[in-house]
C-alpha cells in the first residue's frame, strides 16, 4: 500500500523541536546510507505541538550496523534486539523495522492459561517500514518522520485520527488487546494525555478483555500503570480507567470510591495536585505517586485507631493486594508504608511520642512532605496551619542548606495554581469614556 506522504511545508514538525542528540542519531544513520525516521510518540506529540517525553527511532539498518556507528549504543532485548543509545541524560532507542508477528502462540509463559489465545510472546523478524506501521498498537502512534526529507509519512491513516482526535487501534483492537493485553492501559494513558477520544470499537474491545490483563507480565503492567500516573494526566488517566472499565479488573481496591460522586472528586483533586506539582522539585517516586492513588482507602482504613493497634498493619493490609497482583517491589511496599504513617506528623494530635525533628531527618521525609503537599489542602485551614509549622521547623533544622531548600520548595508550590493577580479594571474605551 502506497503511504500519504506530507512533504516539510504541509506540516508543523520542524527541527528545532526536535532533541539534538536524536537528530544526531538520525543524521548519523542517514548518512551511512540508510533508511532513519523518527516514530512513535515523539511524532504524534510534535504534530500535535506538545513537547515529546522521548524520541524513538526506527531505520533499515540492523542492530549490529547500528552499534557499529555509534559508541555509546548497547544491544538489549532477548528476543527482539533493540539498541539503546546512551547520552548524559537520555536514551535515545533505536530499532530495526520489523514485521506484525505471524508466529504468535509459541514460547507461551507457561503460567499463562493453556487455553488457544493470541498472547504475544515470540518477538518478530525484520520487515520494511510498511510493516513496522502496521505492528505498532494505535494510529497515532505509528506516523514516521523522515529526516531525508523532513517529510511525514503515514501507512495507517494516523494523520486523518490525529486530526480527528480520536485513539484508533490498527487492526481489530479485539485482536491487537489479546496479543498484547498492555495495549489497553496503553490506550488510557495515550488517550488521556493528549485529551483524545477513543474509538467505540476500543472501548468494546476493552469491556470484553479486560481480565487478560492481569496473563501480562506484572511488571510491565506496574510500569505502565505507573506511567499513567507520571506525566501530568494521572486524574484524567485514572477517571478513564474508572469510565472504561479497567478499573474494576487492575485496581478494584479504589474502585468503590471512584463509583462515589463525592468521593471521587475529592480522590480526583488530590491526582489533580499531583498533575499541578512542579516538575524540578517535586518527588515524583512511584511510592508518593501510589500512595496518592490509595490515600482515601488507607485514610479509612485508619482512623478511629484505639491506641495500641497497629497502624503499620492497617496500611499494609490495604495496599497488601495490589502489591500482590501487581507484584510491587518490596522496597516501594515498604515505603509507601513509611509516608503513610508519616502523615500522622501531619495531623493536629500528635501521638506523645512524636518527635519532629527527628521524622525531619529521615531520607524519606521529603516524599512524606510530598505526600502531605497533595493531600492535605483537600483542608484549606489544616494545610496552612501544617505548612507553617513544618516551614519553621525546617528553617531551624540542624541540616545543609541544599537539603533545607528542597523541602522548602515542596512545601511552597501551591497546589491549587497560581493565584492570579489582580488586574486593575481597564477603561473599556481608549478615549477614556468608561
Ligand atoms: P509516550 O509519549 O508516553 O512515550 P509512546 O506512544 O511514545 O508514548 P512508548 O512506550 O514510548 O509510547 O512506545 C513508543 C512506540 O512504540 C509507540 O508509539 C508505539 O508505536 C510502539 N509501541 C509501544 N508499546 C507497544 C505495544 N505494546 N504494542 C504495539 N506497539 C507498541
Ligand atoms: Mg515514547
Amino acid at each position: 500500500m502506497d503511504p500519504v506522504i506530507v512533504p516539510r511545508n504541509m506540516h508543523i514538525i520542524s527541527r528545532q523541536n526536535i532533541d539534538r542528540d536524536a537528530l544526531k542519531v538520525l543524521y548519523r544513520l542517514l548518512n551511512h546510507g540508510y533508511l532513519a525516521y523518527l516514530v512513535g510518540g515523539s511524532v504524534r506529540d510534535l504534530l500535535l505541538n506538545r513537547r515529546p517525553k522521548d524520541f524513538d527511532v526506527v531505520t533499515d539498518a540492523r542492530p549490529q550496523a547500528i552499534r557499529s556507528l555509534f559508541r555509546n549504543a548497547f544491544l538489549i532485548g532477548r528476543r527482539f534486539r533493540l539498541v539503546h543509545i546512551r547520552f548524559s541524560d537520555k536514551v535515545i532507542e533505536t530499532s530495526t523495522f520489523r514485521q506484525y508477528p505471524q508466529d504468535m502462540n509459541t514460547d507461551i509463559d507457561e503460567e499463562a492459561d493453556p487455553s488457544d489465545d493470541l498472547l504475544m510472546t515470540r518477538e518478530n523478524a525484520f520487515g520494511t517500514p510498511e510493516e513496522d506501521a502496521c505492528r505498532r498498537d494505535f494510529t497515532v502512534n505509528a506516523l514516521f518522520y523522515n529526516i531525508a526529507d523532513f517529510s511525514v509519512i503515514d501507512y495507517v491513516g494516523g494523520l486523518h485520527d490525529l486530526e480527528a482526535r480520536i485513539l484508533r487501534s490498527i487492526g481489530d483492537p479485539c485482536i491487537r488487546f489479546q496479543e498484547d493485553p498492555v495495549r489497553m492501559i496503553r490506550a488510557v494513558r495515550i488517550a488521556a494525555r493528549i485529551d483524545f477520544a477513543i474509538c467505540p470499537d476500543v472501548l468494546n474491545a476493552i469491556q470484553a478483555y479486560r481480565h487478560q490483563i492481569l496473563r501480562c507480565a506484572p511488571a510491565r503492567n506496574l510500569e505502565e500503570l505507573l506511567q499513567l500516573l507520571r506525566h501530568n494526566a494521572a486524574e484524567a488517566s485514572i477517571r478513564m480507567l474508572h469510565s472504561t472499565g479497567l478499573m474494576e479488573t487492575i485496581l478494584p481496591e479504589i474502585l468503590p470510591q471512584w463509583d462515589n460522586p463525592e468521593k471521587a472528586a475529592a480522590a480526583g483533586k488530590i491526582l489533580h495536585f499531583l498533575d499541578m506539582a512542579p516538575r524540578q522539585s517535586f518527588p515524583r517516586t512511584p511510592s508518593v505517586m501510589l500512595a496518592a492513588l490509595f490515600h482515601h482507602q488507607i485514610l479509612e482504613a485508619t482512623e478511629n485507631l484505639k491506641s495500641g493497634e497497629d497502624l503499620r498493619q492497617r496500611v499494609e493490609s490495604v495496599i497488601e493486594p495490589f502489591a500482590k497482583r501487581f507484584h510491587l517491589p518490596r522496597r516501594y511496599f515498604d515505603r509507601i508504608t513509611q509516608l503513610c504513617i508519616g502523615q500522622r506528623g501531619f495531623q493536629p494530635k500528635k501521638h506523645k511520642r512524636f518527635r519532629p525533628q527527628a521524622l525531619l531527618k529521615r531520607n524519606f521525609f521529603p516524599e512524606t512532605l510530598a505526600l502531605a503537599s497533595i493531600t492535605l489542602p483537600l483542608n484549606d485551614d489544616l494545610w496552612l496551619d501544617q505548612r507553617n509549622t513544618w516551614k519553621s521547623r525546617i528553617l531551624s533544622a540542624d541540616m545543609d542548606a541544599e537539603e533545607k531548600d528542597a523541602m522548602l520548595r515542596i512545601l511552597r508550590m501551591n497546589p491549587k495554581g497560581r493565584k492570579r493577580r489582580k488586574r486593575k479594571p481597564r477603561n473599556r474605551n481608549r478615549d477614556g469614556a468608561a
